[in-house]
């Protein structure tokens, strides 16, 4: 039977200042950090651990990110999980594979363990009312909720809060299992909202570091004229800039590329059909 096992980068290597737009979760963001470095410091102070925190957000806007950036600041691993490697049909695969991943985190605390899409294995738990009052379940929705039980027991949990940082994200945190959002379980949430233009700007500085971008592209413009971009799309934009600039031999990324770029990234499938035909 094939396990999908919790891809552990050692330390992310990802920091705060790879991630643009969180101004205002930083201090937030920073407890987190100064806990997991320390642990028994906030122990000894008699400060109550962190235990769980949501990052709640649209898609590509950098919830992932976020997490990655905790642990890595931190400098400790990074169990990453998706909520929809744990949903099975055969009754007890996903309980085990929950217990596995925060057994795993708990003998290399500290450590952060995070799970993406939490909402699918933590949907609302609803038995479903007949007429004659019977609850019917099927095999899929029982098995889902044995697994967020054993989230559940894992957040409750006496080890959770000793070294431990749970970290869960989502897009529809109207889905969620009230019971998930208790005190004691995600006792924080983090929105990560989508950028605005200086959102859009900050992004695109980021992303540009990482590549040569010629000192005559003027970022702002973009940031403003593209509305809705998100994080996950400005980032595609910077890195097919940079293909579309070796491209044209170009030996830094110039406007022209990068106006190339937005056009494959606006009318890409239209355009693959012209070249393709
Ligand atoms: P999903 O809900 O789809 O998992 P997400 O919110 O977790 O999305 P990420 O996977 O973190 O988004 O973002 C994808 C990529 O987009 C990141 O690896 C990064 O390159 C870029 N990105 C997204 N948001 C930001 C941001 N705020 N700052 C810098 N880069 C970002």
């Amino acid at each position: 039977q094939s396990k999908p096992q919790a891809r552990v980068d050692g330390s992310t290597g990802v920091k705060f200042s790879d991630v643009a737009g969180i101004d205002e979760a930083v201090e937030e963001l920073l407890e987190l950090v100064r806990y997991l470095k320390n642990p028994e410091l906030f122990d000894k102070m008699g400060i109550k651990p962190p235990h769980g925190v949501l990052l709640e957000g649209p898609p590509g806007c950098g919830k992932t990110l976020v997490a990655k950036a905790i642990a890595g600041e931190a400098g400790v691993p990074f169990y990453q999980m998706a909520g929809s490697e744990f949903v099975e049909v055969l009754v007890g695969v996903g309980s085990a594979r929950i217990r596995d991943l925060f057994k795993r985190a708990k003998v290399n605390k500290p450590s952060v363990v995070f799970i993406d899409e939490i909402d699918a294995l933590a949907t609302r738990r609803q038995g479903i009312f007949s007429e004659s009052t019977n609850y019917l379940y099927n095999a899929a929705t029982q098995e889902r909720e044995t697994t967020l039980n054993q989230l559940l027991i894992e957040l409750d949990g006496f080890d959770t809060g000793k070294g431990v940082i749970f970290l869960g994200a989502t897009n529809r945190m109207d889905l969620l299992d009230p019971a998930l959002l208790r005190p004691g379980r995600f006792d924080r949430k983090i929105r990560i909202r989508p950028p605005g233009v200086k959102g859009r700007l900050d992004i695109l500085k980021v992303h540009a570091r990482k590549v040569k971008m010629s000192p005559s592209v003027d970022l702002s413009a973009y940031a403003q004229n593209l509305p809705g971009w998100t994080g996950a799309k400005l980032a595609q934009l910077i890195q097919e800039s940079a293909l579309v600039a070796v491209r044209k031999g170009h030996d830094s990324i110039l406007q022209s590329d990068m106006d190339d770029a937005v056009d494959r990234l606006t009318v890409g499938p239209k355009r693959l059909g012209i070249e393709l035909g």
